[in-house]
Parts: C-alpha cells; structure tokens; sequence
C-alpha cells in the first residue's frame, strides 16, 4: 500500500472574485519509507499540495489517500484525529513552545494525541533525543539551543507518535547550508531507523540534492513524475 496516492488532484482558492488555481491535475504515488522532496519556486503549490496530504486543507477536485484511506470525505474532526494518528509536522520556523523545555516539547503531542502513561513517555522522549544527538538537552529552553538544534527538536516531535508519515514544509529554509544538509541527513537516518516516510519541500536545489526522489512543481503542476535521484 503506499503511503500516498494522488489522482487528479485539484486545489483552487477563492479570494474575492479571483480564483487562484495552486494544484491543478496533479498525480503521483509515494511508497513507505519513501524520502522524498517537492521541489518549485515560491508559489509554485508546495505548502498547497503538503497541506492537502497532511489534511489540513481538503482538495477541490480529484482523489488523495493517504496510508490506504480516502482522506478527501473525512470531517474535520475525523481528518483531526488521522493527523494525530499517522502524521508528524516539522515546519520551517521550528515552532516549538517557548515555555516548554525541549523534553517538554518532543513529549507534547503524546499528552495532547495519545493517552500514554508518564514512564512510556519518558521512555520514548529519551530514545528520540537520542536518536536526534539531543540527548543531554533536554532540559534547556527554545531559547538556549541554536536553530539546527531546534530543527531537530522538532523532527524528534514529530516522530514521537510513532507516526508513519512526515511532512517537512521548507525544514531548512531557515538554517545555514551546513545545517540544513544535517536536517536533511538526520531525517534521512530517522527514515533508515524508524521507516518512517519524508516528504518535504524546498526551494533550494541545492538541498533536494539530497532526495531520493524529487517531484518538481510550477505554477501548481508537476513537470516530472519522481524521477529524480532514482533515475
Ligand atoms: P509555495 O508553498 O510553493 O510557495 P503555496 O502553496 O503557498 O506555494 O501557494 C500556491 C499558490 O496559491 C500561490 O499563488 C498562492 O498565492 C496561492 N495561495 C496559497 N494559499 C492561499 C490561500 N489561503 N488563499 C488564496 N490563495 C492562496
Ligand atoms: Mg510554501
């Protein structure tokens, strides 16, 4: 089964009159343990077609399932409790909670999405920090740690629900090349340990280097069909 199929796929925002078409006829299929990056200039559809896949905004026209479900009839609740289940976010401004500790923070969705006692959370907040070399960080604040730390922070957050599909919009956009290849690296090791899929975005050619399979967008259409590094 693969973790996303997409037929057809349609997104039109209406602002006022205007209709703005940011996916328009997109197909493709991403496998599990796939790592794989949306790749398009800015407004090319990118955080659009995330979005959809992450269930945070339905399509306009055409078929998404993602992990096997037909995504595009869940209600919002319904696609709420899918994301909490299956999917893990990390963003391109970190967004971690600055009262948190980081311990606090990677432990977060597992208090607000799953009811798992303290000693298994604390369990697995400590094997993620130690899979994302933050081992002995976990009790410093956003504001002590540097920008790739916090990136890292939150890839462990995603993980932390055993979640079987990530979604990173422009995960590097925000962190120098160097670090930004680390990310890359260190979600590729969390795919290879954990088997968890990747799928995220950039504008940097530089970074989709590092994909394995690259989907190119523009103007909201995709102009290759993943081939990418695996061609
Ligand atoms: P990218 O992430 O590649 O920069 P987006 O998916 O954000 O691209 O945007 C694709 C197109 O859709 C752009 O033309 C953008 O202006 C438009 N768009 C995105 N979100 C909205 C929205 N909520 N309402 C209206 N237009 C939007
Ligand atoms: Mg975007």
């Amino acid at each position: 089964m693969p973790v996303v199929e997409a037929k057809q796929l349609e997104k039109t925002y209406i602002a006022g009159d205007i209709a703005v078409k940011a996916i328009q006829g997109v197909s493709f299929t991403i496998e599990q343990a796939s790592f794989v990056s949306f790749v398009g200039p800015s407004g090319s559809g990118k955080s659009t077609l995330l979005n959809m896949i992450g269930c945070l905004d339905p399509p306009t026209k055409g078929s998404l399932q993602v992990m096997g479900k037909d995504i595009t009839i869940l209600t919002r609740k319904q696609a709420a409790i899918f994301r909490g289940k299956h999917i893990g976010f990390v963003f391109q401004d970190f967004n971690l909670i600055p009262v948190l500790t980081v311990f606090e923070n990677i432990e977060y969705p597992l208090l607000m999405v799953q009811n798992w006692p303290k000693k298994k959370r604390t369990e697995q907040v400590n094997n993620l920090l130690k899979a994302v070399g933050m081992a002995d960080q976990g009790h410093k604040f956003p504001s002590q740690i540097s920008g790739g730390q916090k990136q890292r922070v939150a890839v462990a957050r995603a993980l932390v629900t055993n979640a079987s599909l990530v979604l990173a919009d422009e995960p590097t956009a925000n962190l120098d090349r160097t670090t930004a290849n680390n990310i890359i690296e260190l979600m590729k090791n969390m795919r290879d340990e954990f088997g968890t899929s990747f799928i995220f975005s950039t504008h940097d050619p530089k970074i989709m280097n590092n994909a394995e399979t690259i989907f190119t967008l523009e103007d909201g259409q995709l102009l290759n069909n993943g081939g990418g590094n695996h061609v």
